[in-house]
């Protein structure tokens, strides 16, 4: 599997360990099922998250296009939901 760099924490790790996060509508989602084609970003944990979304303009910047500031509780609970990460 690909390594992929955490726009939270800039760890480098393995994709499968991360969510990926990519722009729907303007808007960033997590892509759980692998489907959402695009350019993606990723982070490794919650924290991560909420880290890179206090960022102003960070997904905006990795993602390459306009969308809202994430709500990173959303986001997650969408990731808890699908037992990927706790
Ligand atoms: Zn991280």
């Amino acid at each position: 599997m690909p390594d992929r760099t955490c726009i939270g924490c800039r760890a480098v790790l393995d994709k499968g360990l991360m969510v990926r996060l990519a722009a729907v509508e303007g808007r960033a989602v997590p892509d759980l099922g692998g489907k959402l084609g695009g350019r993606g970003v990723y982070v490794c944990s919650e924290k991560c998250l909420r880290e890179a979304c206090k960022r102003k303009d960070a997904f905006q910047r990795a993602l390459k296009t306009k969308v809202e500031q994430p709500e990173p509780e959303a986001i997650w609970e969408k990731v808890r939901a699908t037992g990927l990460k706790g």
